[in-house]
């Protein structure tokens, strides 16, 4: 293994990328970075500040003074952390829409170059291995049936103490995988040279292992 490599893990909404992400860096002691959390810092901070969801002279300008950190795998937007506050449904559907303005993935794919060439980091997203790390040493792609997804995000809102029903979540799910993949740029795809994964019925531990073997 080379002393600084890439892991790059791409897939639609739900498919478990950070969960197994966050597990994978921890196992090899290096950094996760939640490009996901990115564009949900970016849309909840548009929704606050009342910016259009366009390309506009607002938007260019409430960009060029924003500032999105990870700090001991927290979410820094400006200085505040806020973890909890983009992970709602309505953030959800706000980062989805977001994602689609160039001024907004310009920005944040800078961002991601520029941590992935310092230190060894396992990055998720949706355009990881097809456009912001092209070259990583790893590449996955990890998927899951809308219906096993809608079913472990349905689990997870109740556990949370925010339940949804199961028919909206499920629309929710295939709404933005709709968005994701016919967004004109850097849609969701599987790069050429990534290795697919599909986690329906699979646990926690045995994906892990499995992203872990690929590695070592
Ligand atoms: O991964 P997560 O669901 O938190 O991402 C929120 C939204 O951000 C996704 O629905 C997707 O539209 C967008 N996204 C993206 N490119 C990435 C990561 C996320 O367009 N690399």
């Amino acid at each position: 293994m080379k002393d600084i490599f890439r892991i790059a893990i791409d897939g639609p909404s739900g498919a478990g990328k950070s969960t197994i992400a966050k597990a994978v860096a921890s196992g090899l002691g290096i950094d996760y970075i939640d490009t996901g959390a990115m564009y949900r810092a970016v849309g909840y901070k548009m929704n606050r500040e009342g910016v259009p969801f366009e390309e506009c002279d607002e938007l260019r300008t409430m960009l060029d003074s924003t500032d999105i950190d990870f700090v001991k795998g927290d979410i820094i937007l400006d200085g505040e952390t806020v973890n909890t506050l983009i992970r709602t449904p309505e953030v959800s559907m706000l980062a989805s829409k977001c994602s689609a303005l160039p001024m907004v993935r310009e920005k944040l794919v800078d961002i991601q170059r520029g941590m992935g060439t310092r230190k060894s980091v396992i990055m998720d997203g949706r355009d990881i291995g097809t456009n912001v790390l092209k070259d990583a040493e790893y590449k996955i792609f990890l998927t899951a049936s809308a219906e096993e997804r809608a079913r472990r995000r349905f689990l997870e809102l109740q556990e949370k103490g925010t339940p949804q029903e199961y028919d909206a979540v499920l629309e929710d799910i295939k709404q933005r995988d709709h968005n994701d993949m016919t967004r004109e740029l850097n849609p969701l795809a599987k790069a050429d040279d990534a290795i697919e994964l599909n986690t329906d019925g699979l646990g926690i531990d045995e994906v892990v292992q499995a992203v872990l073997d690929i590695i070592r």
